[in-house]
């Protein structure tokens, strides 16, 4: 559920709403939420979701989600889909209907025609490499194309006939005839409508001509009646086009862009081009891979719409660079799950314990919550039997200094159950540890031991009542803080996918609680000491249940 606390951060951009509400130039906050569909959504994206319905939210406005659909070959109807899930997985809604950009094709060819009658763009035959060498430089005026004179007419004429089909591919563009010695490239005749005889999603094989994303964005912007259209800073030259063009077409309104610095996620990749490899060259098993910090990736890993809304607003909206380590999203995931997600014990590795001094009528089991906090998440007992099985990593042979878990000679407290001694070590052919036996303190359910201190509480499990359950254990995907900036010994930029963890997923079967059996897909689980599990989204099933690591319990990035 939203509520307005939720977004009750501060930035430059809501005092700029702010004003603009208070001195009556917008009575109403319009924004829009523009994905290319040309792959799955990002945790990039996800800060700007939270950001665009964010304010729609907050000053009861509305936020359009409008696919971005100007470039056919990369573009399809499964990422359509896969955008809208997220965003309504994040807990958004869009006003009306799903717009996209390829609707207004029709206006944006008539404000191109308009522009051409007005002696503003022009069809050039320069070729692309051409194009580039007439550009200049950032420090070096551009060169006019010798086809800049083109008479109205004559203009009017190449256009129709380049919508017609007439020409080759790549072998003609309309320009905005703007200023080739402009000290911003982005001014110097920007080419606004190229050839591509493409199939597009949506308009099928109607167009060979296809509009450019900068002529696009400002147009679709204007005919959405969109306030505050808000990007990322590397649009930022791009907004003199913007309103250059809108001053330009007849449209209805002025919308004005506003930029902030994209996220950056320390050990992780957030561009689609980059992620849509990882998926095509097999790196990871698809886009929701729950390693991929896509939003349905991340989802799947067991990551929460509020979790998510908690991160994006921690980074915040600012200009200022936006690198953000992994430990604040894990931070802000646990933090939600805390007190969200109901507990049971599971054990990863298992080490069986006889108790041998168990007594039916004696040694007795308790009822317990499901969460300390929230009642109404139930209880169940928790039976404990003559056989039990505890996680091997809390026995130790010749522990450390400092050690408060299971030794030999030892005690330590079973959660929610007696104390424990362990009086002998069990041992295989090779040495390996099998089994322990260990005594209870019958005195000891529900109270302190007598005469002692005893600190160390283990989780464990009654051999006969835990349930098998496969449990995939993740890890960071890539070995280095920053993989798509890595360099070789002479400068050169080495491949991202040099840098993946060849370790990222490991795969174990171990045992849990019985409730496994009861759960839902999607179930959001701490395992006490261990960390929060999800049950997967797709594999799971309440007689085979399947979870997924989400994040542990403490922080183990930092060293
Ligand atoms: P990518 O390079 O991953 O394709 P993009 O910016 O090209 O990213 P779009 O689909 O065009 O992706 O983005 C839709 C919206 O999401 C844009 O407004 C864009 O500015 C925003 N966005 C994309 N990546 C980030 C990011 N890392 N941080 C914040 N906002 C982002
Ligand atoms: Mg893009």
């Amino acid at each position: 559920m939203l509520n307005k606390e939720q977004f009750a951060d501060n930035h430059f951009i809501r005092t700029i709403i702010e004003e603009d509400l208070k001195n009556g130039k917008h009575t109403a906050i319009q924004t829009r939420f523009p994905p290319e569909p040309n792959g799955y959504l990002h945790i990039g994206h996800a800060k700007s979701i939270c950001l665009n319905f964010g304010l729609a939210y907050v000053y009861d406005g509305a936020c359009n989600l409008r696919f971005d659909d100007t470039n056919p070959e990369k573009e399809n109807q499964e990422y359509v889909d896969s955008i809208k899930e997220d965003v309504q997985w994040l807990g958004f809604q869009w006003a009306g209907e799903p717009r996209y950009a390829s609707d207004y094709f029709d206006q944006l060819f008539e404000f191109a025609v308009g522009l051409i009658k007005d002696g503003k763009a022009y069809v050039d035959d320069l070729s692309a490499d051409e194009m580039r060498e007439y550009r200049g430089t950032l420090t070096q005026a551009g060169k006019e194309s010798p086809y800049r004179n083109r008479s109205v007419e004559e203009n009017l004429d190449l256009f129709m006939r380049m919508k017609n089909g007439e020409f080759l591919d790549g072998s003609k563009t309309l320009r905005l005839k703007i200023d080739m010695a402009s000290g911003n490239v982005n001014m110097r005749d920007p080419v606004i409508y190229r050839i591509r005889r493409a199939h597009h999603h949506k308009t099928g094989d109607k167009w060979c001509i296809y509009p450019m994303y900068d002529y696009t964005h400002c147009i679709s912007d204007a005919i959405e009646n969109i306030t505050h259209s808000l990007c990322t800073l590397e649009f930022e030259a791009h907004r003199p086009l913007y309103d250059w063009v809108l001053e330009n077409i007849p449209t209805p309104s002025k919308p004005h862009q506003y930029e902030f610095s994209r996220l950056e996620l320390l050990y992780s990749i957030t561009s689609k081009r980059k992620l849509n490899q990882l998926v095509s060259e097999k790196y990871v098993n698809g886009w929701d891979d729950p390693r991929m910090p896509t939003i349905s990736g991340m989802r799947r890993r067991g990551y929460t719409p509020e979790g998510l809304r908690l991160f994006a607003k921690r980074v915040g909206i600012s200009k200022s660079e936006n690198v953000v380590d992994i430990s604040v999203l894990e931070g802000a995931i646990r933090e939600e799950l805390e007190d969200s997600a109901p507990r049971m014990m599971a054990v990863l590795n298992p080490l069986k314990v006889t108790l041998t001094n168990f007594e039916t009528g004696k040694t007795l089991s308790r009822r317990h919550a499901y969460h300390p906090n929230h009642e109404e998440m139930g209880d169940r007992e928790l039976t404990i039997n003559p056989t039990i099985y505890i996680e091997r990593d809390d026995f130790s042979e010749h522990p450390p200094k400092g050690w408060q878990r299971l030794t030999l000679g030892g005690e330590v407290r079973l959660r929610y159950s007696y104390i424990i001694k362990c009086d002998e070590v069990i041992k295989d052919e090779n040495g390996q540890i099998i089994e322990l036996k260990c005594s209870i303190d019958h005195d000891t359910l529900g109270k302190k031991p007598e005469g002692r201190k005893v600190k160390g509480v283990i989780h464990w499990l009654s051999t006969e009542h835990a349930v098998p359950a496969t449990v995939r254990l993740y890890d960071r995907l890539f070995t280095t803080e920053r993989p798509d900036a890595m360099r070789g010994e002479n400068g050169e930029y080495l491949p991202f996918t040099d840098f993946i963890n060849p370790n990222s997923v490991a795969e174990i079967t171990a045992w849990v609680e019985p409730v496994a059996n009861t759960l839902n897909k999607e179930s959001h689980w701490q395992f006490e000491r261990l960390g929060y599990f999800v049950t997967d989204r797709y594999d799971h099933q309440s007689d085979k249940p399947v979870f997924n690591k989400t994040v542990g319990l403490k922080d183990t990035w930092q060293k």
